[in-house]
């Protein structure tokens, strides 16, 4: 029932359930999403902080409009140009990844929303750990580069890492409360691309203006070109892998263009439990800022009558390798998922910067991997040097 009253005083569990947020990527498509949910749940969900990459004139005005407590932007010329726009009577805005650090810990925040493309979300990811923080991930590559380190520091602290990737969101829901033995595989479910359909020997000739068309899901460069190649699905399995501490054999991927199942979960039993919706990021992040708890929105509810058809297939596995080089990083573990990461975000730039051909980024990342000595116990040091030192022979070694 709706009141037009004032609302009573908070007791304890009402300050408890309002999530105080602080969001990492905020001009970003996620980011973006996010402040929507802040918007449709603000009983919910206080935005407390706010971080961007370099966006300066949408960051200003989502500081003006949101009013956080504190504010970072990691380009240190932006930063002063925001500095300079926002004035005295905003929060001092922060830099670089000591800035993201700051408000990654920020004393008033419950739950870090990490959503920055890249590698440049890990230490602040680390950091809002330490902090005793809660963590909702939006940015893949922090679990496929340090998920082990991740996880063990978030067990060490008690903190819970709640995925916000729609799949990994949808397996979050369906495994909730159910005893992990009885699991037999998780099923993520991928729209296939703009190239499903697209026969092998043209794949040489696709653009970055083609490939950046995703059918389904409205989404940055960087994921759009993932998502055309496979690679994101297949950085989604080892991100599974880790989320849910399942062994790689148990992690499955089947085509399903619709993108109305956001992924499955079967169990012992043979029985699969889905969880659908409508394609929007903000179902996933809702549910990570009322995670236990299910809140009504403003979001539209699926319309069965609307939808002519679900389909399923089998992904084109020797067309599109990503998904075996994953499934072999993700076994191998240690280092190598790092490589792959790393080599795959530096081919997938030289491939936008017109320096190579589509299927180059497989082949270059298949390239680093088979170049690189894994160590199978690393910690965070290693890992970021194995980053590095992807990052360096991958550039030096694009294929053509
Ligand atoms: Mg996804």
């Amino acid at each position: 029932m709706h009141s037009q009253h004032p609302l009573p005083t908070p007791t304890h569990s009402n300050t408890r359930s309002r999530r105080r947020v602080v969001i990492l990527g905020c001009t970003g498509s996620i980011g973006q999403s996010a402040l929507k949910v802040a918007e449709d749940i603000p009983n919910r969900m206080e935005v407390v902080g706010l971080a961007a990459d370099r966006s300066v004139d949408t960051f200003v005005s989502q500081v003006r409009h949101w009013k956080p407590k504190a504010c970072t932007l990691f380009n240190p010329s932006a930063a002063a140009e925001a500095r300079l726009q926002l004035g005295s009577k905003h929060p001092q805005v922060w830099e670089g990844e000591a800035g993201l650090c700051e408000l990654a810990t920020l004393p008033e925040a419950d739950l870090v929303l990490i959503a920055i493309v890249g590698t440049s979300g890990l230490r602040p990811a680390l950091a809002a750990i330490e902090a005793g923080k809660d963590i909702a991930i939006a940015s893949k590559e922090i679990l496929v580069m340090a998920g082990s380190v991740v996880m063990e520091a978030a067990r060490r602290k008690g903190v819970r890492v709640l995925p916000v990737d729609s799949e990994h969101n949808a397996i979050f829901q369906c495994l909730e409360g159910r005893d992990p033995r009885s699991v037999s595989r998780i099923i993520l479910t991928a729209s296939g691309g703009p190239f499903r359909k697209l026969p092998a020997d043209k794949l040489l000739n696709v653009t970055p203006a083609e490939a950046l068309k995703h059918p389904t899901w409205d989404m940055g460069k960087k994921i759009s070109i993932d998502s055309a190649t496979l690679f994101n699905k297949g950085l989604e399995m080892i991100e599974a892998r880790w989320l849910f501490d399942v062994p790689m054999p148990q992690v499955d991927v089947v085509i399903h263009p619709q993108s109305i199942i956001h992924s499955m979960v079967e169990f012992v039993d043979s029985s699969i439990l889905a969880q659908l919706s409508a394609t929007d990021m903000c179902f996933p992040i809702q549910y990570a800022v009322t995670w236990p708890e299910r809140v009504p929105n403003r979001l539209p509810p699926l319309n069965f009558s609307e939808l002519s058809k679900l389909e399923f297939e089998a992904p084109r596995a020797e067309d599109f390798p990503a998904l075996n080089l994953a499934r072999w990083a993700g076994t191998t573990g240690g280092t190598l998922p790092a490589v792959l990461n790393a080599a795959n975000e530096v081919a997938v730039e030289a491939f936008l910067a017109g320096r190579c051909r589509f299927p180059s980024i497989w082949k270059t990342v298949e390239t680093t991997m088979q170049a690189h000595q894994v160590d199978s116990a690393p910690d965070l040091v290693s890992i970021l040097a194995a980053d590095r030192w992807a990052r360096t022979f991958t550039e030096n070694n694009i294929a053509h």
